[in-house]
């Protein structure tokens, strides 16, 4: 089968027996089957035909309904990577479990009657003696959860006291997460953790069923092959997914328990979004669209095998009594229309198997590849090696082969020797002028990438440095005196009190202004970093590194700040990486670093004495 092509949902139908109750009570059937494809139902005086794929009566056994319903196909497909899924609906007491695992009585302590086993056990029996006649490594094991008030629980650890998660990616679909698999290599290690499961189930006693499933159950038997002789493309693995339903069921009267009520509504909310999953999947208007997969827990894990890439075949339960005439009605409708369903399957390669198929895959084509190169190469050299000799010849090979094309071109031609020599020598000039024009264009070409690389060097330098002055802030010490600041204050200052020193960026024209109280005998001036790292106080430029200190106060007002001598002093000039290091110092808010943001540095400057520990005091 390959990935394009699709394959129709498998619809069974399965009639069971009139129950004892239901004989008792003198109920009466209410369908029949005509041959194996059409099941009719009575139904207000008329009868309404269906057709499935198959349809088992109620005479039918267990091994009838694993031999017709093309179980063995299934797990033959599974066997080969495929993931397949047979699944039973229908409604409560309509025979689900009884055809999937056998009667429920059985795994009550009862003695074992193979004839009564159901799908999983006679599935899991053909898969272990189709795969022990297989050659290579198979590995089979199996998981078992069940779906209980939207809850997902792992049936081989009971103990767990917390629910699963079902996770969903693109690789992997939507999966249980935890989960855990048994491996099993016989039919009796499989029926100990079948058993187990099964006991693990939940169950009530209901009026349809004494013992019925509370729960959606899914059983998954995943086959691993890997053919011994290593071919590509052998390692696989399959699934066969078996679930077991819950029945809708109309819970009616006051005696319903609201725990009942709650298991009946999650089971009825479930069931409806698999209904509307498959309707989503067989109208034509919405086929390419959303299918509300996501809407509940059992149609998230069944998403492959209802329209994704899985095998699927649904086994429609009915009873046939009068009084379940309705129910039976509505479950065969919904599994009519279930059999619109298509499936694209695809065989599930291990992953890392697949890489080196494809690699392998991709070596041999490059090999081939090459050899055609080879090919091609030879050939070319061939022609190149012949075309070379009437070259040799316009050059004056002594080559007799030469000799005989230079007197087939003289015989051919009109010209003279003499004439030849002189086209010659012309070709021969030609040929030594455009050597030379080559060797000054190869000197070119030379200087040129040496001045190229002289000039990427200088330009790392001149980026390396604007990084420099991009990154780094600089902070400078203003030591006050009594400074006036003709340009920023409004009239003259008074000594020992406050005078203003504005600085601004060159680069940007914008101020960075710091005021300064003088009484503080120093202050602190940071210079957010900035292209221009040059700055202005008073109308006097500043380089980033400078001290500056107030004039006294005897001194006009004209000048502000002079620069120190010891602009080299690292005591005086800090270096922080960042505006960020800087604000910290003074304990201020770090804002995102923008020139156009004054920087008030002193009115929450520190006091100078707790920041000049280690600096020349005037
Ligand atoms: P469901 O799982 O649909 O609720 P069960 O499988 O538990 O229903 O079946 C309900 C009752 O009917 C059980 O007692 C079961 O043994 C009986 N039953 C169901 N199908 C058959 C059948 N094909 N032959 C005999 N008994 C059946
Ligand atoms: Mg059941």
């Amino acid at each position: 089968m390959g990935p394009q092509d699709e394959a129709r949902v498998i619809v069974a139908a399965r009639v069971r027996p009139m129950s004892e109750q239901e004989d008792a009570r003198g109920e009466q059937g209410t369908m029949y089957c005509p041959d194996q494809r059409h099941l009719l139902v009575c139904h207000g005086g008329r009868e309404k035909a269906f057709s499935f794929d198959v349809v088992l009566g109620p005479q039918s056994s267990q091994q009838d309904v694993f031999e017709e319903c093309g179980i063995k196909k299934l797990i033959d497909m599974a066997i080969v990577g495929f993931s397949c899924t047979v699944f039973a609906f229908g409604q409560t007491g309509s025979g689900k479990t009884y055809t999937i695992t056998g009667p429920h009585s059985r795994f009550l302590g009862s003695s074992q009657e193979p004839q009564m086993y159901g799908l999983m056990q006679r599935s899991v029996s053909y898969l272990l003696d189709q795969t022990q006649s297989m050659d290579g490594d198979v590995s089979l094991s199996a998981s078992y959860l069940e779906i209980y008030n939207e809850q997902v629980w792992d049936l081989l650890t009971p103990w767990l006291t917390s629910s699963l998660s079902v996770r969903g990616n693109q690789t992997h679909g939507f999966y249980v997460e935890n989960l855990s698999t048994v491996e099993f290599g016989s039919l009796e290690d499989f029926m100990k953790l079948l058993e187990a499961g099964l006991r693990s189930r939940r169950t009530s006693s209901q009026a349809q069923n004494e013992h019925s499933s509370r729960s959606h159950s899914i059983l998954t038997v995943s086959i691993g092959a890997k053919a011994a002789n290593g071919d590509e493309g052998t390692a696989t693995m399959g699934k066969l997914c078996l679930v077991d339903l819950a029945g809708s069921e109309r819970l009616r009267g006051p005696s319903s328990s609201e725990d009942l009520l709650e298991e009946a509504a999650n089971i009825n909310r479930s069931l409806l979004s698999l209904g509307k999953c498959i309707s989503a999947l067989v109208d034509p208007k919405k086929k390419s669209g959303h299918i509300p997969y996501r809407d509940s827990k059992l149609t998230k894990l069944l998403s492959d095998s209802l329209g994704g890439a899985g095998i699927t075949l649904m086994i429609a339960c009915v009873s046939p009594a009068t009084a379940n005439l309705q129910e039976t009605l509505n479950t065969l409708r919904y599994s009519s229309r279930a059999k619109r369903i298509k499936n694209r399957p695809i065989a599930k390669q291990v992953l890392h198997e697949k890489l080196v198929v494809g690699l392998q895959g991709e070596i041999r084509l490059l090999r081939r590849e090459n050899m055609l190169l080879r090919q091609h190469l030879s050939s070319v050299e061939e022609s190149a090696r012949r075309s070379s000799v009437p070259v040799a010849v316009r050059y004056g090979s002594s080559d007799p082969l030469g000799k005989v094309e230079t007197d087939h071109l003289a015989e051919g031609s009109s010209c003279s020797s003499a004439c030849l020599k002189d086209l010659l020598q012309e070709v021969m000039q030609e040929n030594r002028k455009l050597q030379v024009e080559k060797g000054a264009l190869l000197n070119h070409i030379q200087s040129s990438k040496q001045q190229g690389a002289l000039l990427s060097l200088e330009k790392a330098q001149l980026l390396h440095k604007l990084d420099e002055l991009q990154s780094v802030c600089c902070m400078c010490r203003v030591i006050s005196g009594t400074a006036h600041a003709t340009c920023c204050c409004s009239g003259p200052s008074l000594c020992g009190q406050v005078a203003r020193c504005s600085l601004q960026c060159l680069h940007h024209q914008l101020p960075m202004a710091v005021i300064s109280p003088l009484h503080r005998r120093r202050a602190l001036v940071a210079l957010p970093p900035l292209r221009a790292l040059q700055a202005v106080a008073c109308g006097e430029k500043y380089p980033a590194q400078t001290e500056i200190q107030s004039e006294p106060p005897s001194q006009s007002a004209g000048l502000h700040g002079r620069r120190s001598s010891g602009t080299e002093s690292r005591g005086h000039v800090q270096h922080f990486p960042a505006l960020r290091d800087s604000r910290a110092l003074w304990g201020q808010p770090v804002e995102p670093q923008s020139c156009r943001s004054p920087i008030e540095v002193l009115p929450s400057a520190p006091p100078i004495s707790a920041l000049s520990k280690g600096a020349t005091t005037r």
